[in-house]
């Protein structure tokens, strides 16, 4: 397997303690199939390199203005600094030419060696804590050379490898990683079909007949559940997952994701359209418990 394979990501985040068992270092990946109304990471949705922009951070040094070949930068009287986000081809001039930090650019084309490169450099914590490496997104699955090459590296380096999947991707792509993976973080968003689609864009056959699948060959399956307030968690969903964990007695178990509200402020930065975007509060910890409560109720071993 071939290590100069590239790959699009748009952060590799180290010391991650919630993607799977111990320490870990997290590589997102850019472009997702599914649009889910409230995605956390809604810069992971597009394949393509975007700007952000947090004009909190701006000092108006005015750099990003003059090196810009299309004019998408320049400073009106009365808003202060305006971004056209129409002429900008995601070059990524003006975000290294940006020292406060105000401008970024995600996403980037890195090769398997490069990106494993940095994912070793914490290989002692790795050791010490019984973690290693997990590939989020966006789907990993669809970047499936990368993401075969880079798990296929990392094994031979001796780490535990994790895959954060939402599990709409084809069949074929989960094979050629099973052989590789550890242990799939693998999304159920809703059990109702007709809300799957509404809430993603997708109705969820093909996520649970790849699930089904991947239980038949024995693969390690952790659930996660995105648990957003007023739109999944209903009963029948909760009766959904536990008749799930029932079917697959090999899951690992079930692990509640509840909603966090981050992708708001990534949105504005992105100056992505927020339209029907829902903004229930953050759940607290009694709403969490209620949630384990409710599902150990139905019998399923919950992980959180
Ligand atoms: S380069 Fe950065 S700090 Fe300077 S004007 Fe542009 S956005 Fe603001
Ligand atoms: S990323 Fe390139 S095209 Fe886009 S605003 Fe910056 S300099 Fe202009």
């Amino acid at each position: 397997m071939t290590t100069n394979v590239t790959g699009r990501i748009f952060d590799i985040q180290r010391f991650s303690l919630h993607d799977g068992p111990g320490i870990r270092t997290t590589v997102f990946m850019k472009g997702c199939p599914l649009h889910c109304i409230w995605c956390h990471n809604p810069e992971s949705i597009s394949p393509h390199p975007a700007v952000s922009f947090v004009p909190e951070k701006c000092i108006g040094c005015g750099y990003c203005f003059r090196v810009c070949p299309n004019g998408g930068h320049r400073m009106d009287p009365e808003k202060g600094h305006v971004r056209d986000r129409e002429r900008c081809e995601a070059c990524g001039l003006c975000t290294r030419e940006c020292y406060s930090g105000a401008l970024e650019l995600v996403g980037r084309d890195a090769t398997v060696e490069e990106v494993l490169g940095e994912v070793l450099r914490d290989t002692p914590f790795y050791e010490t804590s019984g973690g290693g490496m997990t590939l989020s997104g966006g789907e990993p699955l669809q970047q499936t050379e990368f993401t075969e090459a880079l798990l296929s590296a990392a094994k031979k380096a001796g780490l535990h490898c994790c895959v954060d999947t939402s599990g709409h991707a084809q069949w074929d792509s989960f094979e050629r990683v099973i052989p590789f993976v550890d242990l799939f973080l693998y999304d159920y968003k809703q059990t109702d079909p007709d809300l799957h689609r509404k809430y993603t864009g997708a109705s969820n056959e093909l996520i649970l007949a790849n699930l089904r699948k991947l239980h038949q060959r024995g693969a390690t399956v952790r659930l996660r559940c995105p648990i957003i307030p007023g739109l999944n968690d209903h009963e029948e969903h909760f009766a959904g997952i536990a008749a799930l964990a029932r079917e697959l007695p090999g899951l690992e178990g079930v692990q509640i994701m509840p909603y966090n509200r981050l992708g708001e402020s990534k949105l504005e930065r992105l100056g992505l359209d927020a339209t029907g975007r829902p903004h229930p509060p953050t759940p607290d910890e009694d709403t969490v418990n209620s949630w384990v409560t409710r599902l150990k109720r139905h019998g399923v071993s919950v992980l959180n």
